[in-house]
């Protein structure tokens, strides 16, 4: 992982969320309070404005930098979580390095994990989980397996797509959605949306050329 690459991803993930706007609003809408637009696009800014700040720290550093000031910028539940995700990859990438696939898995997959301790929440309960969790298992064991990389990339991509539309058949159980109970079947859920947008971009990036 290299800072570069990070910086590559803030921008190309904020036009990704930009360009989504229509659907994650009209998800959130329906199942969410309204906010979730929002709360993601003032994340995606806030990385942005923090360019030159990051550009000459390690990955790390970049890490860990934006998981704090998320922390106190994204409102609402997704604050917290995301902000989390970030510190705990902060965390892999300094103890067992962020250089090859496997480790970069290791690290997504701690700031998973982060997500669901702090969220105290699990695969099934209608949240981005659904798509992360599958996404991380997947990405960990193709890494491990040393599956080429655009491989790895577009198989990452396809989990993520079906973890999206699996929420629609869930009952929510975490998050405002919760209140809503049997209601949101039928709905799929704008934080799942959002997360596989978001990897979605993050793939293509990675297979286009650009060092990870
Ligand atoms: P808020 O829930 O505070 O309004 P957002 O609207 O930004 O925050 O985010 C809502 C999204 O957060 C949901 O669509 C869901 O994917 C995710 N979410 C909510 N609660 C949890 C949780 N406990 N664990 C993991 N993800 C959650
Ligand atoms: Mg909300």
């Amino acid at each position: 992982m290299q800072t570069e690459f990070i910086l590559l991803a803030a921008k190309a993930v904020n036009a990704a969320i930009l360009d989504n706007e229509a659907e994650i609003e009209s998800l959130d809408r329906e199942i969410g309070d309204g906010d979730h637009f929002i709360n993601i696009k003032r994340g995606c800014a806030t990385i942005l404005g923090m360019h030159d700040e990051l550009a000459s720290a390690s990955p790390e550093v970049v890490l860990q930098k934006i998981g704090m000031k998320l922390l106190s910028t994204i409102g609402g539940a997704s604050g917290p979580l995301i902000g989390s995700f970030f510190i705990a990859m902060a965390k892999s990438v300094r103890e067992q390095g962020g250089e090859s696939l496997p480790q970069i898995a290791a690290a997504f997959a701690a700031g998973v994990e982060a997500i669901k301790s702090r969220g105290k929440a699990d695969v099934g309960e209608k949240t981005m989980l659904d798509v992360l969790i599958p996404v991380s298992n997947t990405f960990s064991r193709l890494a491990a397996e040393g599956v080429a990389r655009e491989d790895i990339f577009t198989v990452i991509k396809r989990e993520a797509e079906q973890g999206v539309l699996a929420t629609r058949d869930l009952i929510a159980t975490k998050g405002r959605a919760a209140f809503l109970g049997e209601r949101t079947i039928g709905h799929i859920d704008p934080g799942a949306k959002t997360s596989q947008v978001i990897i979605r971009t993050i793939c293509d990036l990675a297979t286009t050329g650009n060092d990870v």
